[in-house]
């Protein structure tokens, strides 16, 4: 008989969580605006909020933490993380921020200007941001498959070249760069081909532009790459890393995902001129060229997380188990986005609470009825995310509404997994009787989810 598959890791601390009954969880939804991300994380029982900064660090990378060198310039813990990069990248330059989007910033402050356009597929939110704030646009190149969630191919998160052509024949001296986010966080966790990886290579080097890769969860990409695209079974992680960034110019990374640490990003680059230009802003905004907002012992945290997340049984446990809450909603026919990704499930609520009318945001219903059922915390990914259009200030309801079931790194077991599913069934089956979702009574003019104040129908 074959053996069943298990976990590549051990468990050697742990922290203990708390259930809470329905009563307390109604007062506390009540008391947060029926806004999950309001809730203290205390009044939570598994909390699948996000997969940023929330995953379990390895013994390695504490001891790390014990050799920390906090010298302010030239710590031996930048030279550290730096040459780890280097290797698995092949980027020389190398610049530390505290997260993601500090590396945007910096970066972006050098590249992107007024009136510019990048074109990439599904720019992650503070991406955009950082590009819509210097009054630049972020111009969609995504695959039309990607937004049928029922449609299961294999790479979901793909640009698609004739979009990118299309872009570029008409504006290209207005794109300063090419946006590739490994995996496309935003349709679904779903990953980039390298053949597309490489036709992108070739259509920016056609119109002489350079590519960026948005590398949040480049190691889950690699993964599958290698159990999904033909030609790389027997190729190691690492060893598809360093082919997926041989067709960039340089990456922003938020190492809070695939790097397994609380807090941290860089940008690295193969050209010195990027650096040259964007390094001003590193210490403008972050620190010197050396922590770049990060403590030294950070820094080590970084460089062993990455070394260890670029191994395969550490990846085949993770992807697993996102798979395998996928395949228990398979069970009791809940829709989600297909196929699984790699670091959430995607609900698709539209497609669950049929009768709660879109202006009463049926994601949103969603994530409050599953936190209700079980004091399990998921994420609105739709209408209220999508914030009102910034000319018409009308909701944007064309895109997707989805419930994200973030599954944090080396955190939770299996059985949780079956809690999850569970709970969600437990709502499934009364999806008939909710008729009812909620509205807004109070709400930022942009990035509302945060902080938005709603209230039940
Ligand atoms: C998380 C993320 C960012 C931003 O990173 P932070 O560390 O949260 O600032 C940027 N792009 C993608 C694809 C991400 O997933």
């Amino acid at each position: 008989m074959e053996l069943p598959f298990a976990e590549s890791w051990k468990i050697k601390m742990v922290e203990p969580i708390h259930k809470s009954t329905r009563e307390q969880r109604e007062q506390w939804l009540k008391d947060a605006h029926y806004n999950v991300f309001q809730l203290p994380a205390v009044q939570v029982y598994i909390d699948l909020i996000t997969d940023s900064g929330t995953g379990a660090m390895s013994d390695r990378q504490w001891a790390g933490m014990m050799l920390g060198d906090e010298s302010y310039a030239g710590a031996t813990s930048f030279f550290k993380l730096k040459d780890t990069i280097t290797r698995l990248t092949g980027f020389e330059y190398v610049i530390p921020t505290h997260q993601g989007r500090a590396a945007e910033n910096v970066l972006f402050s050098y590249l992107v200007h007024e009136g510019d356009i990048v074109p990439g597929n599904s720019h992650f939110d503070t991406t955009k941001g950082h590009i819509e704030a210097r009054h630049a646009t972020a111009w969609d190149i995504t695959v039309d498959e990607a937004r049928d969630t029922q449609l299961e191919i294999p790479f979901k998160g793909n640009a698609d070249p004739r979009k990118l052509e299309a872009v570029l024949a008409e504006h290209a001296d207005r794109v300063p760069f090419i946006l590739v986010t490994i995996t496309n966080n935003t349709a679904g966790g779903q990953p980039v081909s390298m053949q597309n990886l490489r036709e992108v290579r070739a259509i920016a080097d056609r119109y002489g532009k350079r590519v960026l890769f948005d590398s949040a969860r480049f190691a889950e990409n690699a993964y599958f790459i290698k159990t999904r695209e033909a030609g790389y079974a027997d190729k190691t992680i690492k060893e598809i890393a360093r082919e997926m960034f041989s067709y960039a110019d340089g990456m922003t990374m938020s190492a809070k995902k695939d790097a397994i640490v609380n807090m941290g990003g860089f940008i690295a680059t193969r050209h010195r001129d990027w650096y040259e230009g964007a390094k001003g802003f590193c210490v403008q905004y972050e620190g010197y060229l050396t922590y770049g907002g990060m403590n030294g012992r950070d820094m080590n945290a970084l460089a062993i997380g990455l070394n260890e997340n670029t191994e395969f049984d550490n990846l085949d446990t993770r992807i697993r188990q996102v798979a395998y809450l996928g395949h228990r909603l398979d069970e009791f026919g809940i829709p989600y986005q297909r196929p699984a990704g790699g670091h959430a499930i995607f609900i698709d609520a539209t497609k669950v609470l049929t009768h709660v009318p879109k202006e009463e945001f049926p994601a949103q219903t969603l994530t409050v009825e599953l936190y209700l059922e079980a004091g399990i915390r998921g994420c609105e990914i739709g209408y209220i995310l999508a914030d009102r259009d910034p000319v018409t200030r009308e909701n944007r309801f064309g895109g997707l509404d989805l419930l994200r079931l973030a599954i944090p790194r080396r955190v939770y077991t299996n059985n949780h997994m079956d809690v999850v599913a569970v709970a969600l069934k437990n709502v499934f089956d009364r999806r008939e009787q909710i008729t009812h979702g909620v509205r807004i009574t109070w709400e930022a003019p942009i990035m509302r989810h945060f902080t938005v104040q709603l209230e039940r129908v």
